[in-house]
């Protein structure tokens, strides 16, 4: 089983993944959690080009680019293993962010950068995703506050760039419906890992 969850900044996506590790862990489900982009180092790496604050200059396709390649390689080198020894992968991000800030935010078009990431996964999907919805300005206040992460080069951008990803998100959920469940991440964060846990529950016994 492949699930992804997805949200803005600060939307409490790591934390609540730890919570799902631990419950899988008490049921004696075997778990990977892993993130993007990275998870394997040269994914690590190609991370650490794309977030430097360094690169100011780094155009659009060319971050599509990266994080597809990233992808790419994390999916065959980590992720696909995972799941082929019957594990429940429980992965920090996917596809759907690529959609949502390089397809939406950036401009780049959510069809054309699609494309290039179904040539990057071969048309491999998550069989669930949850959508961690929460208002920008509650998301970087939460990191404001320290209860996020490390600073990088998307700090630099406007509380407008992370309005447009929220809504980026939003129209990606009304295009997966099926696959996509939308969680209100404004709430506590054990409040929020209770819900997908359940949900979670439920997909595990299908
Ligand atoms: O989720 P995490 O905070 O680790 O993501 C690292 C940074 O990469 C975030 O600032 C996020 O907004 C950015 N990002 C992005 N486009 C993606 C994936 C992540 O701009 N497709
Ligand atoms: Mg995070």
């Amino acid at each position: 089983l492949f699930i992804t969850l997805e949200g803005g900044e600060g939307s409490g996506k790591t934390t609540v993944i730890e919570e799902l590790g631990r419950a899988l862990e008490q049921r004696g489900v075997p778990y990977v959690i892993t993130r993007e982009p990275g998870g394997i180092e040269i994914a690590e790496k190609i991370r650490g080009i794309i977030l430097d604050p360094m690169h100011t200059a780094m155009e659009g396709r060319t971050e599509a680019l990266l994080y597809a390649a990233a992808r790419r390689q994390h999916l065959v080198e980590k992720v696909e293993p995972a799941l082929e020894r019957g594990m429940v992968v429980l992965c920090d991000r996917f596809i759907d962010s690529s959609l949502a800030y390089q397809g939406y935010a950036r401009g780049l078009g959510v069809q054309e950068v699609l494309t290039i990431n179904s040539f990057a996964t071969n048309g491999r999907f998550p069989d669930h995703t949850f959508y961690m919805d929460i208002d920008p300005e509650q998301g970087l206040s939460r990191i404001a506050a320290g209860q996020g992460r490390e600073v990088n080069r998307l700090d630099l951008e406007s509380i407008e760039f992370h309005q447009k990803v929220r809504e980026g998100y939003l129209i990606v959920a009304d295009m997966y419906p099926q696959r996509i469940t939308t969680i209100d991440a404004s709430r506590a964060k054990k409040e929020v890992a209770a819900e997908i846990n359940n949900c979670l529950s439920a997909l595990l016994k299908d």
